[in-house]
């Protein structure tokens, strides 16, 4: 009996692992929810034919196995539907392996479980006190209808007391399972996410930056785009003025006004700070030039909610702008470019955009050269 709790358990252990190995899939990923939900009631149909097809051999005459495990994460995991699910499984299966009174009673009795389960999943919220309730429930009602059912009372007793420690043991280590790679896959999302993305304004970060520049600058088209490089005028003033708090609001909302400036195949990033930057992908310097006179303009004419929408600010922002290939045919030093002609865009008063020409003095001459 044991080997065949252990070979159970196994299939519990694997079958989630797969499941939420699956789950990772981009595919399934940017699923709705509601398909995530018919999906766990799919995987808990699997699973209950799983564990019927391998039951536990209690002794010589008894035979258990682990099917009320599946409705039981259905009902917790996935709610009424992916319940309803394993539920339609569940009986189906037991039918396809003859009707007799077997099967019916089966029918009776996971009808009865799976209303009960969804019952206590709407009203217990704490997840171990839910499970607890949930097989305490199922156990009793076995125990009602083994019963009825079985008149051997010896038989009876020997069955539930095997069933009973089982599915308790059984239960809580499933759940137990489950919670813990929902956590883990859900702590993975997160590092996943932010390892790109910047958490005060969603926009890509410096590392994802770094990245991309890598990317564009090993592809084997090298394709033109250009960079730009946008750094607020005096943001400290709004900081020292407003607070910090509000310069984070202004932060956010320039972030929005930045992406909403942009095409869908451009990138734009927070490198850190109040600097930002954008690539524009098949852009040429004219074509560059113009956008980033655009952003100029609407960022300056932008008026920035502070104090919860009570008062508004307006600031300005200079950018630097390199265009690969134009600038420079080296797009490893593309950013410092960018970042001479936003330099030269502070110098010459701020509220300004600035290109990286080649071969003029608009940067100085040794700072040109040591970049390339
Ligand atoms: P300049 O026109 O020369 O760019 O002046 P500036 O004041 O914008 O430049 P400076 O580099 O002196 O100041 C940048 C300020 O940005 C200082 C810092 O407190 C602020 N800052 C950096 N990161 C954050 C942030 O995440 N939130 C907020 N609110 N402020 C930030
Ligand atoms: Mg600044
Ligand atoms: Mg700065």
């Amino acid at each position: 009996m044991i080997g065949d709790f252990i070979i159970n358990v196994s299939i519990l252990v694997t079958f989630l692992f797969l499941y939420f190995q699956f789950l990772q899939t981009p595919f399934i990923k940017k699923q709705k929810k509601i398909v995530k939900t018919i999906f766990i009631g799919v995987a808990g149909a699997v699973l209950t034919f799983l564990l019927m097809t391998f039951s536990i051999q209690a002794n010589p005459t008894t035979i258990i196995d682990l099917r009320h495990i599946p409705l039981l994460i259905s009902a917790i995991f996935g709610g009424w539907l992916s319940l309803f699910i394993t539920w339609a499984a569940n009986i189906t299966i037991r039918f396809s392996m003859g009707i007799n009174p077997s099967s019916i009673s089966n029918l009776i009795g996971m009808t009865l479980i799976s209303l009960a389960y969804i019952g206590i999943h709407l009203k217990v919220h704490d997840l171990w006190k839910k499970t607890f309730v949930m097989i305490l429930t199922s156990n009793t009602i076995f125990l009602i209808m083994t019963y009825s059912l079985i008149p051997d009372k010896v038989y009876f007793l020997r069955l539930n007391l095997i069933f009973w420690p089982t599915l308790f043991a059984a239960g809580f280590f499933t759940v137990y399972l489950f919670n813990f790679m929902k956590k883990i896959h859900h702590k993975y999302d997160e590092y996943e996410k932010f390892a790109t993305k910047d958490p005060l304004t969603g926009l890509f970060n410096v590392r994802k930056f770094d990245e991309t520049m890598n990317e564009l600058t090993h592809s084997k088209q090298r394709q033109p785009f250009s960079l730009l490089v946008i750094d607020i005028d005096h943001f400290k003033n709004i900081n020292d003025t407003y607070g910090h708090p509000n310069g984070d609001q202004v932060l956010q909302q320039l972030a929005r006004l930045l992406q909403e400036s942009c095409r869908p195949t451009d990138f734009v990033f927070r490198n850190g700070g109040e600097e930002f930057t954008i690539i524009l992908k098949d852009c040429p310097h004219h074509s560059a030039g113009h956008v980033a006179e655009t952003i100029r303009k609407s960022i300056s004419s932008h008026s920035f909610d502070i104090d919860h929408e009570r008062k508004n600010i307006t600031l300005t922002v200079s950018i630097g702008v390199a265009v690969f290939p134009y600038s420079s045919m080296n797009t490893d030093g593309l950013y410092k470019l960018a970042d001479l002609a936003l330099y030269e865009a502070k110098n010459s008063g701020r509220n300004k955009v600035k290109i990286y020409h080649p071969g003029t003095d608009s940067v100085p001459l040794k700072i040109q050269a040591s970049s390339k």
